[in-house]
C-alpha cells in the first residue's frame, strides 16, 4: 500500500469535461478512444481507464503488460496493445486484449498462434506507416497482408490505423493532409479486397483539433484528455487533470552565508527561512527545476525551489511565506504551472506528466 504525503490527485470532474469537449467537436457516432499508456500519461491508468469505462468505446496502451493491469483490475472494454511483441502475444490473448500488428515478424506470428490455438475471429488492428516512419506495414505490403487473411477465420481486423508525425503543427499541414490522404487510399485499397470494412483511425489529440474531417470511424485521445490542448487558448478551455501535492516536512531558518542542499548550491545573503519537502528528481520533478528555476505554492504564495533538487526531497525558500510544518505544498494545480515545468526542463508536458513516478500516490477524486 502507498501511503506516501506526496500525491497525485486525479480529477474525475476534468476527465469529464475533457472527454466531452472533443466529443463536440466529433459527429455523435465517431468512436473513442481513451489513450491510458504510461500509466494514464504518469497518473493512473488503471483509475483512469475504470473511471471511464463507460464514457469511451475502447482503450490503448502502449505496452502488453499495462493492458494486463487494466483487465486484473476489471476492466472490459476493448483495449488495444499498440506496440506488442512476439513474446506478449499469448498474455494478449489470455487477457483478451487486441494486439496492433505492424510488421510480418508479429503478423506470421500471431496469425499462427490464432491457427494452432484455434481462435475464431480473434480481433487484431493493422497499423500503416504513413510518414512517421516509426511503426507500421507500408501500403505495398497490403496484398500479402490481404492474401494471408483470406486463408484464415481465426482473426478478424478490427480497425486499420495509422498515426500523424505533426499534426499540432500547422506548418506541415501539406505533409499530414497527404499522410490522411494516403491512408484514406490504403483503407480503400484494403476494402476492396478483404470482403469487410474495418474501422479506421489516423487523429490523436492535435489530429481531432486541426482535421477533425478525418476523424474516420473513431479518434485516439491522449494529451486532450488529461487538459492540454494545441495551443494556451485551447488548453484553457480544458480542466487539469493533474494535481501534484505534498507537505511540509520541515523548516529550518539558516543565517546569512549557510548554504542549503548538496554542493552548498544555495547559499544564504540574508537569514533565510527554509522548507524542505518529500519530493525529489526521484517522482520526477527534473533537476533543471532547482536553483529558483521552479516554485511550489505554499498557502497561494509561490516558494522558489533554493539548491538542488534531491532523489527524495526539495527545499524551498519561505522567508516571506507564513507557514508551518505540516502545511500543503501545491506542486502543480494549474496546465500554466505543468507548462512551466515543461518549459524550465526544457521538455514537452507529454514528459514532465509522464515523469511523475511510481512512489508518487495516486488518488482519483470525482
Ligand atoms: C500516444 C498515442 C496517441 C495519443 O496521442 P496524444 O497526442 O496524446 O493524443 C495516439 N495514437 C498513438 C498511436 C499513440 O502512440
Amino acid at each position: 500500500m502507498n501511503n506516501h504525503v506526496t500525491v497525485l490527485e486525479i480529477d474525475g470532474n476534468a476527465l469529464d469535461h475533457n472527454l466531452n469537449y472533443f466529443k463536440n467537436k466529433l459527429q455523435p457516432e465517431t468512436k473513442v478512444l481513451a489513450v491510458v499508456k504510461a500509466f494514464g500519461y504518469g497518473s493512473d491508468g488503471v483509475q483512469v481507464a475504470q473511471y471511464l469505462e463507460d464514457k469511451v468505446n475502447y482503450f490503448a496502451v502502449a505496452y502488453a503488460h499495462e493492458g494486463i493491469a487494466l483487465r486484473e483490475a476489471g476492466v472490459k472494454t476493448p483495449i488495444l496493445v499498440l506496440h506488442p511483441h512476439i513474446q506478449n502475444l499469448q498474455d494478449i490473448v489470455d487477457y483478451r486484449l487486441e494486439p496492433n500488428l505492424y510488421n510480418f515478424q508479429i503478423f506470421d506470428a500471431f496469425l499462427k498462434l490464432a491457427d494452432d490455438a484455434p481462435l475464431m475471429n480473434y480481433p487484431i488492428h493493422i497499423k500503416f506507416n504513413t510518414g512517421l516512419n516509426r511503426l507500421g506495414f507500408w501500403h505495398t505490403d497490403i496484398p500479402k497482408i490481404i492474401s494471408d487473411l483470406k486463408e484464415t477465420n481465426h482473426v478478424k481486423v478490427q480497425s486499420l490505423f495509422s498515426h500523424l508525425a505533426a499534426s499540432e503543427d500547422l506548418e506541415e499541414q501539406d505533409f499530414t493532409i497527404n499522410q490522411i490522404n494516403n491512408f484514406a487510399y490504403i483503407a480503400q485499397e484494403f476494402y476492396k479486397h478483404l470482403g469487410y470494412e474495418p474501422m479506421l483511425h489516423i487523429l490523436n489529440t492535435s489530429g481531432v483539433v486541426n482535421y477533425a474531417k478525418a476523424q474516420f470511424d473513431m479518434v485516439r485521445i491522449g494529451i486532450g484528455l488529461y487538459g492540454f490542448g494545441n495551443d494556451e487558448k485551447e488548453t484553457s478551455q480544458l480542466k487539469n487533470t493533474h494535481n501534484l501535492k505534498s507537505i511540509i516536512s520541515q523548516i529550518h531558518i539558516i543565517k546569512l552565508g549557510e548554504s542549503v542542499g548538496y554542493n552548498r548550491a544555495f547559499v544564504a545573503k540574508r537569514p533565510t527561512k527554509t522548507a524542505t519537502i518529500p519530493i525529489g528528481h526521484a517522482d520526477g520533478l527534473s533537476r533543471k527545476l532547482g536553483n529558483k528555476k521552479g516554485y511550489v505554492l505554499i498557502n497561494n504564495q509561490k516558494a522558489p525551489i533554493i539548491g538542488n533538487v534531491c532523489m527524495d526531497m526539495i527545499m524551498v525558500n519561505v522567508s516571506k511565506i507564513d507557514c508551518k510544518e505540516g502545511d500543503e505544498v501545491v506542486l502543480f494545480n494549474h496546465q500554466n504551472m505543468i507548462q512551466h515545468i515543461a518549459n524550465v526542463s526544457e521538455t514537452i508536458v507529454y514528459e514532465t506528466l509522464t515523469a511523475i513516478s511510481q512512489r508518487v500516490k495516486k488518488v482519483l477524486k470525482k
